[in-house]
């Protein structure tokens, strides 16, 4: 088996005073900390050149560290080295008979699989293995196994992040200015340089039952299927199924904009072929300059919108137009963003001091959370980056839950901002 040394973990007592020593004395810099909060640490990695150092600090007496310090002092805790294939790997170790911790592999820090193995049968060190989860390009295996659509309370309402399968869009467009060498590595690329991302719309239920945009639906022709990659074996239907919802139960349908994959569910083909509202009960909020826009495309944003997505809804007298920021129902208002579109909006969520924020296609993957991560597509896109700006200090000071509607991989998470180095810390 291939094994490569990918950091070095070192347990912390006093961390100001191991700061003092890496940071200051040696100079070197500390990335921002990670919290593993099923084991009680926080982590702090120290870039060396190739493998990190990894400073580990307890946050609760019961953590596995705390333990440690406490048995044996601080100091070397653990080495981890990299493997392709974890669950290959253990089964290799137990066929000969090595002792292991883990004998199957569980998530770590930034999603990937680790499994350790018991000091005593090597030479006294904990060995910790890790298989980084890359995205994969064939998205079958990212997407969650037959699962609850993931529920949150954010104050008095009820967040429910439902699915409408997955598309494929060009990654260099999906990335903008960003190199492909940069980009590929967060989003890898199939034989068209396509990438694969999800459609998820958002349930709110509070005084009403809302759903914020509705994925691709299901009207497209085979061409389209095809250029798109559309996969909606995991559908809109089935998701909302799964969390014990249907279409009728909807009251109120927000749309951050009118592209293709975020209306396309708006409205769909009965049996004598006519399309009409998919949400029968249902009025449907959209920005009025986005229906304007949407209704009188122009070459650089023609091929984003379809016609039978939303005029069909203007026939049906179902329309709602906000001009305005305004609220839809108690805690739940939208916000212009622009940038994407001249009117795209967002939608944020707030009740009992609690936030989330449904920011669409401002910011459609944990990807695109870095400045200059912008997509290709978006019109204005120096909009798109103050907006962001923005929004990101508001949302890393006020904890501000995030949902990202096209990211494959996360439904929804915590924005961190350590000295300008940001991450996001899955919601779980
Ligand atoms: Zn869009
Ligand atoms: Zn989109």
């Amino acid at each position: 088996m291939k094994a490569v040394l990918d950091h070095i973990g070192i347990a912390v007592r006093d961390l100001p005073a191991a700061i003092g020593f890496y940071r200051d004395a040696l100079g070197l810099e500390i990335e921002a900390q990670e919290e593993v909060e099923s084991q009680h640490v926080r982590a702090h990695f120290v870039p060396v050149g190739g493998p990190k150092l990894e400073l580990l600090e307890a946050t609760a007496p019961e953590s596995a560290i705390a333990r440690y310090i406490d048995k044996r002092g601080p100091g070397l805790h653990h080495i981890t080295l990299r493997v392709d294939d974890i669950r290959a790997a253990l089964s290799q170790l137990k066929a000969r008979g090595v002792r292991l911790v883990d004998e199957e592999p569980r998530s770590g820090a930034e999603g990937a699989l680790v499994a350790f193995i018991h000091p005593s049968a090597a030479a006294g060190v904990l060995v910790e293995l890790k298989q980084l989860v890359v995205q994969q390009a064939d998205h079958k295996s990212v997407r969650p196994a037959q699962r609850e659509p993931p529920r949150v309370t954010v104050g008095d309402l009820e967040l429910i992040s439902v699915s409408d399968g997955f598309i494929r869009l060009d990654g260099g467009s999906m990335f903008g200015i960003v190199p492909k060498p940069l980009w590929e590595k967060k989003a890898p690329a199939d034989d068209r340089n396509r990438i694969t991302l999800a459609m998820r719309p958002l349930i709110v239920r509070g005084t009403r039952t809302m759903i914020i945009d509705a994925g691709l639906g299901g009207k497209d022709d085979a061409k389209f299927q095809d250029i798109y990659g559309v996969d909606r074996s995991w559908s809109l239907d089935d998701t909302l199924a799964e969390a014990g919802l249907s279409r009728e139960d909807i009251d109120i349908v927000v749309a951050t904009h009118l592209h293709f994959d975020h209306a396309g569910g708006f409205t769909m083909r009965d049996a004598s072929g006519r399309i009409r509202p998919a949400f029968p009960r249902a009025q449907y909020v959209v920005r009025r300059g986005e229906w304007e826009d949407a209704t009188h495309p122009h070459a650089r944003n023609r091929g984003s919108y379809i016609a039978d997505n939303y005029v069909p809804l203007a026939d049906a007298g179902v329309l709602l137009f906000v001009d305005e920021d305004q609220t839809i129902m108690p805690g739940v208002r939208v916000q212009r963003t622009g940038g994407h579109t001249m009117h795209h909006q967002m939608v944020t969520i707030e009740s009992n001091g609690k936030r989330a924020a449904f920011v669409a296609d401002m910011m459609p993957t944990t990807a695109h959370v870095p400045d200059a991560w912008i997509m290709g597509y978006d019109l204005y896109p120096v909009d798109t980056l103050t907006a962001k700006q923005r929004f990101i200090a508001e949302a890393v000071e006020r904890g501000t839950l995030v949902f990202f509607e096209h990211d494959p991989n996360i439904a929804a998470g915590y924005i961190r901002d350590v000295n300008g180095k940001r991450t996001v810390q899955p919601l779980s």
